[in-house]
């Protein structure tokens, strides 16, 4: 192992651990030396002896686990953090009752706001249409309200947020969006689908100021530490929003952050692209610190299939010639990509069907030839249905795989939405994890928090058994498994037990694998490899101690697994006990 001769003792000294380094021949040592910000030593107790001084804080693991910290590759942190901290959370809520009843409440409790915002309601808990304005006229008619889906893909408002901003039986859908009519009356119900449509409500809520979103971040971060993670994506940045970047910005300078973020602009498919990459360069240029920097041009490719607009190459099961929404003329997307390419950044796309995935990888090869290979690093974000010969695609093209796997399961949008809208034979091809780490793809892991809590432990479990956790199940669903939720009648009672297991076993992922997507493929995501993703000499010293060897204990016990402290750049950011560091 690499050794540095060092004539001053070590800040920090971990000892008597299991230390998966994720190094290159992922070598397992017992101990390591921290000495500013990075890991002066990797081995065994003697060999971090001689760097034990009098001011040198050692800890004895006793057997614990020691990770590189974890990284997520596609979140939302300031974005839905705000929304869901700040405002009506119905993350945590499982039914329209519950729904209904927490916006209540802060409608109540809020007399001051003027307008009603919040997040996290699901859409397998309302029928196609989807929730409707007249249940939320009934709490405030006088107030618009907004709530956004927890899959950030549509948002439910009221009447009073219908007139203000002046939609109408005779609106018709804008670009990248659609404005839900009842098929009867013709009437907007309630719910606006896709940026597109949920801008024109958006727009006329009360701005967020840069102050709330530093308290979004400081609160997120906390809490992000306690989950082990150090590394974050913000996946949409938007470059109108100063407030947004710039509460990053000053945290940054200020050293305040305890995570450290990269991003992504905002690609509006609607506003001329080149304006926008030039802003985006211009503005990228001020974000130069090491905790903040944006490097990366988010493209939507397509949405979802629960909102039947993820786009797909065979119609969805239930809707006759119905493709999902292709959100790029496939000649503009080949101009816009050569030229961010060509400007140095990432192409980060957000793809969900296989029809995205082969329009993309047809315009990203016609780029590939057109401005050279270069180590581009473009990413899809989220892949829930792609063909083998597109995975292969990725492959040629060096593309990262930034995959989900908590939702490699068969919950309730499973059951509910993607089973009917894709047919059993597609369902089952969702979230092909195996295939894209055996096509010898850098896969990493993201959360696409609000989306889903970052919690990696879940993700581990998901990754290798596709279906969730005990604890996750039971806060979903409750102690019994609601089978009326299970409503489809061809699937057979038995296999309703099964409630939760994907059934394509073969896409199951190892332990090892997901500790890479975790780590060093989430540093290979983001240009972070020469300083994060595994537990080597040099590298900054961003640990997360395990109360337990996951190598050896029964998959069962992953998600049981619990952080006990989180080291960012050598600096205890969490510790289980409450010693907390603050910087
Ligand atoms: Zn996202």
């Amino acid at each position: 192992m690499k050794q540095v001769q060092l004539s001053a003792p070590a800040d920090l000294v971990l000892k008597n651990g299991i230390v998966y380094t994720v190094d290159a021949f992922r070598t397992i040592a017992s101990a390591v030396a921290v000495k500013d910000k990075r890991v002066v030593r990797v081995g065994n107790s003697e060999d971090v002896q001689p760097l034990i001084g009098d001011n040198t804080q050692v800890i004895d693991l006793k057997g614990q686990m020691v990770l590189p910290a974890f990284i997520d590759s596609h979140m939302h942190p300031a974005m839905s953090g705000e929304m869901i901290l700040f405002n009506v959370d119905l993350t945590d809520s499982y039914s329209h009752e519950d729904n209904i009843k927490k916006i209540k409440l802060f409608a109540d409790n809020h007399p001051e706001t003027t307008a009603i915002r919040g997040a996290g309601f699901s859409r397998s808990d309302y029928d196609e249409i989807g929730p409707r304005k007249e249940w939320l006229d009934e709490i405030d008619s006088k107030r618009p309200i907004a709530l956004r889906s927890v899959d950030l893909h549509s948002l439910w408002v009221n009447s009073r947020a219908l007139e203000m901003a002046g939609i109408t039986k005779d609106t018709s859908n804008p670009e990248n969006g659609v404005i839900m009519k009842d098929p009867d009356t013709g009437e907007p119900t309630g719910l606006l689908q896709e940026p597109g449509a949920m801008a024109f409500v958006d727009n006329l809520m009360p701005k967020v100021s840069k102050q709330q979103y530093k308290d979004t971040l400081i609160r997120l971060q906390e809490w992000f530490n306690s989950l082990g993670m150090t590394t974050s994506f913000d996946a949409w940045v938007e470059m109108g929003l100063p407030n947004y970047y710039e509460a990053y910005q000053e945290l940054a300078e200020a050293g305040l952050l305890t995570v450290r973020y990269r991003g992504a602009w905002y690609m509006d498919p609607a506003d001329d692209y080149q304006a926008q990459i030039e802003k985006g360069r211009e503005l990228s240029k001020r974000f130069k610190t090491d905790h903040w920097q944006i490097h990366a041009f988010k493209f939507f490719a397509d949405q979802i299939i629960e909102e039947e607009t993820g786009l797909l190459l065979e119609p969805y099961s239930h809707r006759q010639n119905h493709y999902g929404l292709k959100v790029w003329d496939d000649e503009i997307l080949r101009q816009a990509f050569a030229l961010v390419d060509k400007a140095g950044f990432q192409i980060h796309v957000h793809q969900i069907g296989d029809g995205a995935a082969r329009y993309v990888l047809d315009a990203l090869g016609k780029v590939q030839k057109e401005n050279g290979k270069r180590d581009a690093r473009h990413s899809f974000a989220h892949i829930q249905l792609i063909l083998p010969e597109d995975i292969r695609r990725m492959a040629m093209l060096g593309v990262n795989a930034i995959i989900a796997p908590y939702w490699a399961v068969a919950e309730d949008y499973y059951w509910e939405l993607d089973l009917p809208y894709l047919g059993e034979e597609r369902v089952n091809r969702m979230f092909p994890v195996q295939s894209l780490f055996d096509a010898g793809l850098n896969v990493a892991i993201h959360s696409d928090y609000g989306v889903t809590e970052p919690d990696f432990m879940w993700a581990f479990y998901s990754g290798i058994k596709r279906c969730l956790p005990k604890r996750i199940f039971k806060k979903m669903y409750g102690d019994m498994p609601d089978y009326k939720r299970i409503t489809d009648p061809t699937v057979r009672l038995s296999d309703k037990k099964q409630i939760g297991v994907l059934p394509s076993k073969e896409q199951m992922a190892t332990l090892e694998e997901m500790i890479e997507a975790a780590t060093i493929n989430g540093a290979k995501a983001n240009f972070l490899e020469k300083n994060l993703g595994s537990i080597e000499v040099g590298k900054l010293a961003d640990l997360v101690v395990l109360d337990r060897n996951l190598f050896a204990v029964n998959v069962e016990n992953i998600p049981e697994a619990k952080v006990v402290i989180t080291f960012f750049e050598g600096k205890m950011v969490y510790s289980a006990e409450g010693a907390h560091a603050h910087l």
